[in-house]
């Protein structure tokens, strides 16, 4: 009985072979839900930067040049923990199933995505990019209580372009201090 397991056993590694020929040929294999590298959606992304500040790896990071704000992925630095994922709120990055690292090229271990910066007009402090901005104001007229909408809408258009520092400096003179919603009363 052995040897006939035996016989069945070698037969099957002359015409089955065990393994693939990887890397020479495809892997043989990719389970489903792999945690591979991260890739930005960049019809998502809207740049806030979020998923940056949570990497505890710092394989993501924010430069912020001129006009401009530049959001990367060092791959060797990132340890596939799909924080990122988890954290973004706009569904702008995932983890894919490429795992292979290695590269020729030192430039393929970054990947990139760029925006539009939208800096202070008082002071030139960057305040956000332009589509994390419009979300932000679309999330907040879509929650807010209905009674204030048109107001609150009113109060964005004056601040939405100064950073938060200026925005508080200039509260009362634009009249944009939250302060003047405390004294109204609601009806239940
Ligand atoms: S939208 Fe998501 S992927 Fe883009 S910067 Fe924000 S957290 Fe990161
Ligand atoms: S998977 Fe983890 S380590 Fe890699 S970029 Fe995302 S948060 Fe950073």
């Amino acid at each position: 009985m052995v040897k006939i397991t035996a016989i069945k056993e070698a037969l099957k590694a002359l015409f089955k072979p065990a393994t693939t020929k990887y890397p020479h040929g495809p892997p043989s294999h990719v389970p489903p839900g792999i945690r591979g590298l991260p890739q930005f959606k960049d019809d998502n992304c809207i740049g806030c930067g979020a998923c940056a500040v949570c990497c505890s790896a710092k394989a993501i990071s924010i430069e912020d040049k001129g006009k401009t704000r530049r959001l990367s992925i060092h791959y060797p630095r990132c340890i596939f923990c799909g924080r990122c994922e988890d954290i973004c709120p706009e569904d702008g990055i995932a983890l894919s199933d490429r795992f292979e690292l290695a590269a020729y090229d030192k430039k393929e271990a970054d990947v990139s995505i760029e925006f539009k910066l939208v800096r202070c007009k008082e002071c030139n402090a960057v305040v956000s990019t332009k589509e994390h901005l419009a979300k932000v104001k679309e999330r907040i007229l879509e929650n807010i209580d209905p009674r204030i909408v048109d107001e609150v809408a009113a109060d964005l258009a004056k601040y939405e372009n100064l950073c938060v520092d200026c925005r508080r400096k200039l509260s009362y003179q634009l009249n944009t201090h939250t302060q003047k919603y405390y004294s109204q009363r609601w009806e239940t």
